[in-house]
């Protein structure tokens, strides 16, 4: 996908509006620049491999090639090296999606066959698991059941500033990467993680008393259709 980006932004405008009539043709979107195409991309995951391809082979990537010039991964020695070094090495999942679009099955199958593989690579009993993007939306009870019965998970980060997790959850910070010249963003992190807080006791009671409501009026007025729970 990244590729595709980089390749993307390299075309000129006869180049792209060729690219793009192709685009048409294939997938039925109309694409008028190169920030629209960057949204279109992004949307793809792991599962539409083959789609990502064809968008490949459209631009003229060889990902082979790339791959066997480039060398842009680190090889298992390197890897072990750094953590026989001393550097923690951690596993980040095995396709990098977004996890709040997958099944519990496939949350708890990403996390923990990553870490098997590093945990397997360094030679270590357990690593720790980063999540791609972040854990929003994920229950924090599948994920406790999935830390005590995978020993080789060691614990998780997150990446949710000062905000209070349980203890299995770390969050990772980019501590002291400024967004304003020379200011620390630990206080806006910290701001952020009140400001949540305290969003979370105003709006709770609120949603609390929706949901209350939603049922009690599910309950008068039967739905024609079977009741479906989300997986
Ligand atoms: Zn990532």
């Amino acid at each position: 996908m990244s590729l595709c980006i980089d390749e993307s932004l390299k075309l000129n405008t006869t180049q792209f509006a060729e690219f793009t009539k192709t685009l048409k043709l294939r997938w039925q979107i109309e694409i008028q620049n190169t920030i629209q195409f960057l949204k279109w991309i992004k949307k793809f995951n792991r599962l539409q491999e083959n789609e990502i391809d064809e968008v490949m082979s459209l631009l003229g990537i060889d990902c082979r090639k790339f791959l066997e010039e480039q060398t842009p991964y680190m090889t298992t020695k390197e890897i072990k090296q750094l953590a026989d070094d001393g550097f923690v090495v951690g596993a980040h999942s095995l396709g990098h999606d977004r996890f709040s679009l997958l099944s519990k099955t496939e949350v708890e199958r990403e996390i923990v066959e990553s870490c098997s593989i590093i945990a397997k690579m360094i030679e270590v009993e357990s690593v720790p698991f980063a999540f791609p993007f972040s854990a929003n939306e994920l229950s924090r009870q599948h994920l406790k059941e999935i830390y005590q019965r995978n020993p080789q998970v060691s614990f998780l980060f997150d990446r949710n500033g000062f905000q209070p997790e349980p203890e299995f959850i770390v969050q990772r910070i980019i501590a002291d990467a400024p967004t304003q010249e020379k200011q620390s963003n630990i206080s806006q992190l910290l701001f952020q993680a009140y400001k949540t807080e305290a969003r979370k006791k105003i709006v709770s009671p609120f949603q609390f008393k929706k949901a209350k409501k939603e049922s009690t009026c599910k309950k008068e007025q039967p739905l024609s259709q079977p009741f479906q729970t989300s997986k």
